[in-house]
């Protein structure tokens, strides 16, 4: 970890590249075969281990961002992007259970899910497997790829086609989910000058890649019943990832339908061997008219499932479809990010820092130099080197502003009030206008370093600016700051700073890392 430390720390690796680093050599080592060892929160055995894992991810997190040993946990976790122990170990089970129900039919580790052993009612409970049937894949015995062209052009080329005069029969395909959770698709096709279509719904537990694919198997069917048999057949859709899964037959999800395109294939090519088969990409919601006529429908039959000509997808509707991977696969994402937040906002105080809005780590700060990105996730966590932070710590006797004597360096006093950077908080709060209409009287720090939108503006002003900086911050080093580099002088500054958390976890017994009222 320290060898770490100092690779991430003196390379000057941004911090994005840092976390890919962290996450590949650390996390995969620490947690490995977790999938079978984490046995849930609060389970004696595994609690320790948890912790462990915590700290680890607590330094790689530090040495990420370059933020403080004292930093708040909440924050330090959404800013490093580093998701906590615990979180990590249930999402790995989750994905472990997914990975299992992905297996073919008749594999005897698909069973376990769900099963009776210990492990089975533990990914059982972790997917929460308590409703009917999951989707099912088969290992085909004879894999094969579709007897159909595929084809995916680029943009303008693929718009021009689908607009294009065609002979034979032309269908559009769309799919849908809409917010409420229900799924439907469409297929339209032209029959003289008027739009006919099949309009289908698929109950709440699909999604629209699930859709997406059923609706191109819909269409395949379509063509294998039209009599007489159509010489050319042309489906467009919206959608690559559904032309990539009828490319390939492998278990996974939406396997079903690559196998009933199949089928339908065979069938048009039994009765008409010439025929020609092509599944084309066409860009969405750029007015060709099939496609909007599709994307109406697809809606309709989500949304609408009463409405005459919308068919439920199989007989009555007290027997929905068996619950798709890809809405289980969807699942597992959600509820990973907003554990994580849950997690992190039960740690913050609302007053000091804003969780941000996204869940992926600001990239315009993640992107940039280690040294200037470590001093903007210390401003924005409150634990940086401002005057009132070191009076905290106690490096410093007061918190007086070191450059105009101003009673309290807070973050608002450096980047709003101190006459020593005057020229660089003109320039910071006319991009902050620019960027969001509010001026300085608006915006709080802590919510100011929260924008993304004024990430880069808050950047430019630290890099044109001494604020944040350790050297100038610690009188008691600035003789040796000459030889050292910055990153020593931080490091020593850490140790100084543990044994002050190691003081006041001693004196309180309380957490050391609790957030400690300033700003
Ligand atoms: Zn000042």
């Amino acid at each position: 970890m320290t060898r770490l430390r100092r690779l991430t720390g003196q390379m000057g690796l941004s911090p994005a590249n840092c976390r890919k680093i962290m996450t590949a050599c650390v996390q995969s080592v620490a947690m490995f075969e977790a999938e079978l060892w984490w046995r849930g929160e609060g389970t004696r055995g595994t609690v320790g281990r948890a912790e462990e894992l915590q700290l680890l991810i607590n330094q790689q997190a530090r040495a990420t961002t370059g933020a403080f040993r004292t930093t708040n946990l909440g924050a330090l976790s959404m800013e490093s992007g580093l998701r906590p122990a615990t979180n990590q170990l249930e999402n790995r089970q989750r994905r472990f259970g997914l990975r299992l129900l992905s297996l073919p039919q008749g594999d005897k580790a698909r069973e376990i899910v769900g099963g009776p052993t210990e492990l089975g009612k533990r990914l059982g409970s972790a997917l929460r497997y308590t409703w009917t049937e999951t989707e099912k894949t088969l290992l085909v015995e004879d894999p094969g790829t579709l007897d159909a062209e595929l084809i995916q052009e680029e943009r303008e080329e693929a718009k021009r086609q689908a607009e294009r005069e065609r002979p034979g029969l032309v269908m559009f395909t769309d799919g849908s989910r809409l917010e409420n959770e229900a799924a439907g698709y469409a297929v339209a096709w032209k029959n003289g000058q008027t739009w006919e279509g099949i309009k289908t719904h698929m109950g709440y537990n699909q999604e629209a890649y699930d859709a997406e694919c059923a609706a191109l198997a819909r269409a395949l069917e379509k063509a294998a019943k039209s009599t007489p048999a159509p010489e050319h057949v042309t489906i467009f859709t919206d959608t690559q990832a559904a032309i990539r899964r009828m490319a390939s037959d492998e278990p996974g999800p939406g396997q079903k339908y690559v196998l009933e395109a199949r089928e339908h294939v065979a069938a048009l090519r039994r009765m008409a061997p010439g025929t020609t088969i092509e599944i084309r990409w066409y860009p969405a919601h750029e007015g060709v008219e099939g496609n909007e006529k599709a994307d109406e429908w697809a809606k309709l039959a989500a949304d609408e499932p009463d409405t005459p000509g919308v068919e439920w997808l199989e007989g009555p509707r007290s027997m929905p479809l068996p619950r798709s991977l890809a809405n289980i696969r969807r699942e597992i994402s959600e509820k990973k990010w907003a554990e994580a937040r849950e997690w992190a906002g039960g740690r913050t105080s609302k007053k000091k820092y804003r969780m941000p809005k996204s869940q992926r780590p600001n990239g315009t700060v993640a992107t940039s130099a280690k040294k200037l990105a470590a001093r903007f996730y210390q401003l924005k966590t409150g634990h940086a080197c401002t005057g009132k932070y070191l009076h905290w710590t106690k490096a410093r006797p007061s918190a007086q502003c070191w450059w105009c004597l101003h009673p309290k360096q807070t973050r608002e006093h450096l980047l709003k009030g101190c006459p020593r950077w005057r020229k660089q908080q003109k320039v910071l709060w006319k991009e902050v206008w620019k960027e969001t209409g509010k001026g300085r009287r608006w915006w709080k720090a802590h919510e100011l370093f929260a924008e993304p939108g004024c990430s880069q503006a808050v950047l430019n002003f630290l890099s044109s600016t001494d604020v944040g900086k350790i050297v100038l911050a610690m009188e008691a080093v600035e003789d040796t700051a000459s030889e050292a580099s910055e990153w020593e002088l931080r490091e020593r500054m850490e140790r100084e700073e543990e044994r002050r958390a190691e003081e006041l976890d001693a004196e309180g017994g309380g957490e050391a890392e609790e957030e400690v009222r300033f700003s």
